[in-house]
């Protein structure tokens, strides 16, 4: 099934997705948070916890199955390799299974029916190869992978009896740290893993804490803190400036006018904008015959933190619309990350094409969707 929707509802997104003045705009974004710096004057570089591969894994933004794009080629390609499979619920065994991934590796938990156990999955998407790492008696939870571990829950009983904690799984060697409960933030889920920090959402509420990796130092956390610094983004007469506040300044700095959604990634940050309608290069013929100009080109750029080495990373024809939102599974590997682009159907716009890039190179694919 197509999700197609309508070139109003998508100039409302497009329009949307330049409207995120709060916090929010930021969490929508794969970035590391609220790192220290190591001195007054440089940014610590860090290590996000996405080692390079050569898939981008998501969901498929149509029927919601686990689906893999291809960074050097940009092929869409279903994560379950069994050519005969529907990929629905019941019957696949990748759909509806939480799971994250580190380089060309997917892991994910669930119960084997053969031993009654649940096990961690690790799944290697280039060869299809499926491997049972660890098994349990009681129910097992993949959240996030973070540098080369995964960050699970294991849980047993109910009410009364409910038992459980949280624990790290380290890849490389089958390592267990279990994590003392007592110190989790009470009521709140699992949001994000970045730049040594969990950070967590009190449940029905925007109201967001981090602690550190063993569950320490818990504070309330503000997305808008990033490489030490503090990014703001601001609406004037409809127009979104990013400002940044550095670390030990008090005053705000305009960084960016007229901007859009911006990616933090990699020690840069990435931005787009459109180009003025007098300058679109494309004209969308509709099935009536009318000419419309609603296929914007866009140019991406990209800076360092403080703003310095700002350029042009490169031109599409496409209508970007937007960054990609989705944190458990943000669309961002190694050197390569995806901003949403729009493709007509009909005369309508499915947003379930993405334009995959190179941060050093601005070389670019943009994905062919399944359908
Ligand atoms: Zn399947």
């Amino acid at each position: 099934m197509k999700k197609i929707i309508s070139v109003f509802l998508a100039a409302v997104t497009v329009f949307a997705l330049f409207s995120c003045g709060d916090r929010k705009i930021n969490a929508d974004t794969a970035a590391a948070d609220s790192g220290e710096t190591e001195n007054e004057t440089g940014f610590k570089p860090y290590k996000l916890g996405i080692v390079g591969g050569d898939y981008i894994f998501a969901d498929d933004p149509c029927g919601g199955y686990p689906v893999k794009y291809n960074v050097h080629n940009g092929q869409m390609s279903y994560l379950c390799p069994d050519p005969f499979c529907s990929h629905e619920l019941d019957e696949c065994e990748f759909s509806g299974v939480g799971y994250t991934s580190i380089g060309n590796t997917v892991y994910f938990a669930r119960e084997d029916e053969a031993t009654g156990k649940y096990s961690l999955y690790a799944f290697d998407a280039d060869t299809s190869e499926l491997k049972i790492i660890y098994s349990s008696n009681a129910y097992l939870s993949v959240y996030r992978a973070y540098d080369y571990r995964l960050f699970m829950r294991y849980s047993s009983g109910f009410g009364k009896n409910a038992y459980g904690y949280y624990f790290w799984y380290d890849t490389k060697t089958g390592d267990i740290e279990e994590i003392d409960e007592g110190r989790v933030p009470g009521y709140h889920i699992i949001d994000d893993i970045t730049d040594g920090r969990i950070i967590w959402r009190k449940l029905n509420s925007d109201e967001y804490v981090s602690t550190d990796l063993q569950f320490g130092d818990l504070k309330e956390h503000d997305f808008g803190y990033r490489y030490g610094n503090h990014y703001e983004f601001v609406q004037t007469d409809g127009i979104y400036s990013l400002y940044v506040t550095f670390k030990g300044d008090d005053e705000k700095t305009l960084l960016l006018e007229d901007v859009g959604p911006c990616l933090f990634y990699e020690n840069k940050i990435i931005y787009f904008k459109v180009l003025p309608l007098e300058e679109q290069p494309v004209v969308h013929i509709c099935e009536d015959g009318t000419k419309d100009t609603d296929e914007f080109g866009g140019n991406v750029y990209v800076m360092n933190p403080d703003g310095s080495d700002n350029h042009l990373l490169l031109h599409t024809d496409k209508m970007i619309m937007g960054t990609t939102t989705d944190r458990m599974h943000p669309q961002v590997c190694g050197d390569y990350f995806a901003l949403i682009v729009a493709r007509y159907e009909g005369d309508g716009i499915c947003d379930d094409t993405l334009l995959i890039a190179n941060i050093n190179t601005g070389e670019y694919v943009i994905t062919t969707p399944l359908y």
